[in-house]
């Protein structure tokens, strides 16, 4: 038995079935691919290469040192260097995790699929999400996904097998879309399991009261997110060790901030799974009543402002400026950044989504799609939410903290002024040298206007009988029962 294990978005070694089960064959060849397609893709960047990379380094040390193995790592077309590999190494096996990463993936796979059945070579895909992949059943679902998350965590198995050396990539030159920032996270799965640990005991306490403003959020949350996206530690871990925090003596505040924490895990595969089930949401409407809705009314100076951090609002910037540096922003202040580009500004998400998936360095489809439309208001099944982003500012930098440090050109404000700085008087302009167009932008929309117009626009369409009609079968399709796992 000749296999070829194949790591995708699951480096880590500890927890990985694929990998575990490969180590009783007889010949082993480790495999990771850069593929070039999907690096080239819009949605990627160096902020992904990065963190990849550091990840690999990782996980080729801990191959070495736990199990004297070789990583094998190729750039190229997945398809080309698999059929390579099959013949030079006469392989009979296949081992790797599920991956659910939208259509590119997707049609990969299919096409590897296709290989495999041609050379009569068996595929084992393990399953590392707890995904319904069929028989889909709402009313399970997290029970199932908790019986899943329960499993015995396996972290070292006999080694039967011998592994292959066959080269080893030393030259990182993979092409993708150039981001300058030296401040991203690192990746690798001691990384992870130290943030885990760090959340779990001292980090996290006040996770729940502190993770919706940027200012408290970078430390009080998790930051386990591109971790999850790329796998270097399994969300069974993260569940079973917040599980076993839960049973000890800890504070209300901190229990509670730690199922607060649990049921998000729950949320990252129940977002997974509304990808598999629906793969185009990442490119169409998840209710198709909205199509037409934003489509044609680009506008390239909105989106400039936008993108630039810009817009004249400085929260907003403040937030996309801090996200285009480090690489990650909490849960609301995404939110409130894709609000402002979808509604404020009318943007299409099909296209805002694509420009920030290059900044999230936890890039995860199954989630960002969803979120996407859910902010954007086009699944018809949510609660319009438009998020004030003068309230945001006031509620979650209240001094002007955050918006000093990355919006440094308004810094010498009143506080007063810090939050909406249009409302500076002539005089004051003139005492503290303060020009509009010159330091810093005029407001690129009237919030309140282009509120409200964005009300009419959406309100019409969801209140339309074909908007209610497909919203009832959205419903059934993809909400699931009891979600909100205690
Ligand atoms: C428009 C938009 C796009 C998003 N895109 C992504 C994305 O591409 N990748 C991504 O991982 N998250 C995404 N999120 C969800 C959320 O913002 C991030 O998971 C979170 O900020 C990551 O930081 P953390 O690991 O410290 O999270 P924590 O708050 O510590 O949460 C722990 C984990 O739970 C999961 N999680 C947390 N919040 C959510 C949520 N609302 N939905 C589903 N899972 C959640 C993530 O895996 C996260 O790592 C998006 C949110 C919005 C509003």
């Amino acid at each position: 038995m000749q296999t070829l294990t194949w790591f995708r978005y699951d480096l880590r070694v500890d927890d990985n079935e694929s990998f575990l089960q490969s180590l009783g064959s007889n010949k082993n060849l480790l495999v990771y691919i850069f593929d070039e397609n999907i690096w080239r893709d819009q949605t990627s960047s160096t902020f992904h290469l990065k963190f990849t990379i550091d990840s690999l380094e990782d996980l080729k040390n801990q191959l070495m040192v736990k199990y004297n193995a070789h990583l094998n790592i190729y750039y190229g077309d997945t398809l080309e260097i698999l059929k390579h590999l099959i013949k030079k190494y006469n392989i009979t096996h296949v081992n790797s995790n599920r991956i659910f990463r939208g259509l590119l993936t997707n049609r990969i796979d299919n096409t590897c699929k296709d290989l495999f059945n041609e050379n009569s070579i068996e595929w084992k895909i393990f399953n590392q999400f707890g995904i319904q992949l069929s028989k889909r059943n709402r009313s399970t679902w997290s029970k199932d996904w908790r019986r899943f998350m329960s499993q015995k965590i396996q972290n070292q198995s006999d080694v039967k097998c011998k592994f292959i050396f066959d080269s080893m990539m030393t030259d990182y030159k993979i092409k993708t879309n150039i981001i300058a920032s030296s401040v991203i996270q690192s990746g690798g799965s001691r990384q992870a399991e130290r943030l885990l640990d760090s959340f779990i005991s001292y980090r996290g306490t006040e996770y729940q009261s502190q993770m919706s403003s940027p200012l408290t959020a970078e430390t009080s949350c998790s930051r386990l997110s591109p971790s999850i996206a790329l796998g270097t530690i399994s969300i069974r871990t993260i569940y079973q060790t917040t599980l076993n925090k839960l049973k000890t003596d800890i504070n209300t505040s901190h229990k509670k901030s730690l199922k607060s924490f649990k049921s998000r895990l729950a949320w990252h595969c129940h977002f997974i799974q509304k990808l598999y089930d629906q793969p185009s949401i990442e490119n169409s409407n998840l209710n198709p009543a909205y199509d037409g809705m934003r489509e044609n009314s680009f506008d390239e100076k909105k989106y400039q402002a936008w993108t630039d951090g810009e817009t004249g609002y400085p929260f907003v910037d403040a937030c996309m400026r801090y996200l285009k540096e480090t690489g990650w922003i909490n849960f609301r202040m995404r939110a409130m950044l894709v609000s402002f580009a979808s509604y404020q500004l009318w943007l299409d998400w099909k296209i805002t989504s694509k420009y920030l998936a290059r900044y999230f360095t936890d890039y995860e489809p199954g989630i960002h799609y969803s979120q996407f439309q859910m902010q954007s208001g086009t699944t018809g099944i949510n609660t319009i939410r438009i998020y004030n982003p003068i309230k945001q500012s006031m509620d979650h930098d209240k001094h002007g903290h955050f918006i000093k440090k990355w919006v440094p050109e308004i810094s010498d404000l009143p506080d007063v002024y810090i939050h909406q700085p249009w409302l500076l008087t002539p005089i004051e302009m003139k005492s503290t040298d303060f020009k509009f167009g010159e330091r810093y932008p005029h407001r690129v929309v009237e919030n309140t206007k282009s509120t409200q117009l964005a009300k009419e626009k959406i309100w019409s369409v969801k209140t339309s009988k074909t908007a209610k009609e497909i919203a009832k079968d959205i419903v059934k399709k993809h909400a699931s029962n009891k979600l909100f796992i205690r």
